[in-house]
């Protein structure tokens, strides 16, 4: 059965026809999915109780089933969902400004997942671990906005395309993700507040720099240099730093959203701070903002975070050049990036996959 959270006006329009009731039926049913946030196709309560029954039989309403949550109130929590195939995606909820002082946080990011599993085997990230089994739908993606929504009772204010999976691998349902997700029948949030983050896809990278909408983009560097890059990221074998350095120039011309680096530190294999000078260059030529993540351990892998002092260092490197860059070094942040690992202790659990046996 197939999830309404992924039909937009005009299928549904189509559906409606095809069952003899009006089109502006389709904007009753989409209010209450996305703006009433209905707990069931009986509560709208608008409709002929017929309709109801028809739509209840034929159709899931949402796409995703909370299963549990990590963390609580004002703090990061992190959501998994079971899909309609048993598999598990996560989400996290990320506040702004994190209560630590007793006040509300006023603005909250959502951390979304693309896809089950991953194909590009970063050799740091959970996600990969296990392999790549299956891309999310539309009603999947934008689902996970809806449900962190529905669950937090708070609105999304910005979303990150930041969680599990490879976004630009599953283009075509991420874009019509962004389209309910961006549309004023939808969540109606705006593609300025929407990030979507990749590896270095070079050709989906040139094609999203045509998309009409003002998304932003988001790029796992890791590394300045191919040889650096090449070693933690398998997918630098195939579109090279130059390549990828001449897809964000085309980008660039395109839009005028500033970029961002994501750079994650990790202790002796990317933090030397000769790559911390030649990033520089890059990020000042391609006027990107540069985002430190001292790494976040991961279950099973080896590598580790640098010293602070060293975080700093390399920090200062890219200051001193002109550029702006970002560095959190709390603690309290741990559970923001290492998204991936809470489905894979699931999944795992559960015997779907194998326990990863992956060592550095
Ligand atoms: N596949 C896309 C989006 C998902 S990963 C991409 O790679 O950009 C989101 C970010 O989290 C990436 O920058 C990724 O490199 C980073 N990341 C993965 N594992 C991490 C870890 N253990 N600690 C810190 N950041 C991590
Ligand atoms: Fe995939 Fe991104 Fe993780 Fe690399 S960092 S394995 S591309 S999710």
């Amino acid at each position: 059965m197939p999830a309404l959270t992924g039909y937009d006006p005009a299928a549904l329009e189509a559906y409606l026809a095809s069952e003899g009731q009006p089109a502006f039926r389709a904007g009753q049913v989409l209010d209450w999915i996305w703006k009433k946030k209905a707990a069931s196709v009986e509560a709208m309560s608008n409709l002929p109780a017929a309709l109801r029954e028809k739509l209840a039989a034929a159709f899931r309403l949402h796409a995703l089933e909370h299963t549990t949550t990590q963390g609580s109130g004002d703090t990061t929590r992190k959501f998994l969902f079971k899909l309609h195939d048993g598999r598990y995606v996560e989400s996290v909820l990320i506040p702004a400004n994190p209560a630590l002082y007793g006040e509300r946080s006023d603005r909250r990011t959502l951390c979304v997942s693309s896809q089950v599993g991953c194909a590009y085997g970063c050799k740091f990230c959970a996600s990969g671990l296990a392999g790549f089994s299956r891309n999310l739908d539309a009603a999947e993606i934008a689902g996970q906005v809806l449900m962190a929504e529905r669950l937090s009772g708070e609105r999304v204010d910005n979303l990150v395309f930041m969680g599990m999976g490879e976004p630009l691998a599953n283009l075509e349902n991420l874009l019509a993700a962004v389209s309910i997700i961006t549309s004023p029948w939808g969540l109606h949030l705006g593609a300025r507040h929407l990030t979507i983050s990749t590896s270095g896809l070079v050709p989906q990278i040139r094609q999203l720099a045509e998309h009409p909408q003002q998304i932003r983009l988001a790029i796992s560097l890791h590394g300045a240099t191919d040889e650096v890059r090449g070693q933690i990221m398998p997918v630098n074998k195939k579109w090279g730093t130059a390549e990828l350095f001449d897809a964000l120039d085309y980008w660039n011309s395109r839009k005028k959203q500033h970029l961002t680096l994501e750079y994650i530190l990790i202790e002796g294999v990317n933090d030397h701070l000769e790559q911390a000078r030649i990033l520089a260059n890059h990020a000042r030529r391609l006027k990107a903002k540069v985002n430190l993540i001292p790494y976040n351990t991961v279950e099973g892998l080896d590598w580790k975070r640098p010293s602070e002092n060293q975080c700093r260092a390399f920090r200062d490197i890219l200051k001193n050049a002109g550029v702006s860059a970002t560095l959190r070094l709390e603690k309290g942040h741990d559970i923001d990036a290492a998204c991936g690992q809470l489905r894979l202790k699931q999944e795992t659990e559960e015997g779907i996959i194998e326990a990863p046996m992956k060592v550095r």
